[in-house]
């Protein structure tokens, strides 16, 4: 597939992964590349990635892609703060996985929250340190009124096969909503973990071929990719 000139109004669709699919993610590059695409990679665990993974989040950043924190082990948000206090929990899991990113020259602008476990309290606590944080929309209706959450992103999830190999959405479900989307100007975001054609990989994915389909899609009605961290700016 060719590249076409992209409206420069919008709607725009903000493409995110979360957990620590490096080698999906790089490998998926082909297909990002192919539909103009920058998207936005979750990741948590640092400092304690491997280098050769490092490098290839380096092979991403440079095609125009963008790294954000996932926290520094993943624990559920909500109740971590009830048990270890708010600010303990900002310091370990936030600031920790901005300086443990820190360490391999990444400054990630953007937040997601692991499992979407969030409260006010988090949101206000967090939002200091990025431009914008990611949750999960329920419904599809949630994620349409994110203008009244700035500057939180709730995207819709477009996992279409979960960790058991059992189907989670189609392909079309996704596509679906981004069509309802577009027809209505608005802007949204999407988001998924592995990138993988196993139906026994073991983890939440997108398959590389429904990636494809969605992103050509998106394309086609008319949406601008762009990272979690412009997004706000840019659909406001
Ligand atoms: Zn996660």
């Amino acid at each position: 597939m060719t590249q076409t000139a992209i409206s420069p109004t919008g709607p725009y669709l903000a493409v995110t992964f979360d957990d620590h699919y490096i080698d999906d993610w790089f490998d998926a590059a082909d297909i990002f590349r192919a539909h103009g695409a920058r998207v936005t990679f979750y990741a948590y665990g640092f400092p304690h990635v491997p280098q050769k993974a490092i490098t290839k989040f380096y092979g991403l950043i440079g095609q125009g892609h963008e790294i954000g924190c996932h926290t520094s082990s993943h624990i559920n948000a909500v109740e971590t703060a009830e048990k270890i206090g708010l600010e303990n929990y900002v310091k370990s899991e936030i600031v920790e996985c901005i300086n443990g990113m820190r360490i391999f020259g990444f400054t990630p602008p953007s937040f997601s929250y692991p499992y979407s476990k969030r409260s006010a309290e988090l949101d206000a606590a967090i939002i200091p340190y990025f431009t914008t944080i990611r949750a999960r929309a329920d419904t599809f209706a949630e994620a349409m009124t994110w203008e009244q959450t700035k500057p939180l992103i709730k995207s819709r999830n477009a996992d279409l096969v979960r960790a058991d190999g059992a189907t989670l959405r189609t392909a079309d479900d996704v596509v679906h909503e981004l069509r309802l989307a577009a027809q209505g100007q608005r802007s949204m975001a999407i988001d998924a973990h592995g990138i993988s054609d196993k139906d026994d990989a073991g983890y939440h994915h997108i398959t590389r071929r429904g990636l494809d389909y969605i992103l050509w899609n998106a394309r086609r009605l008319g949406f601008v990719f762009v990272t979690a961290s412009e997004f706000i700016g840019a659909a406001r």
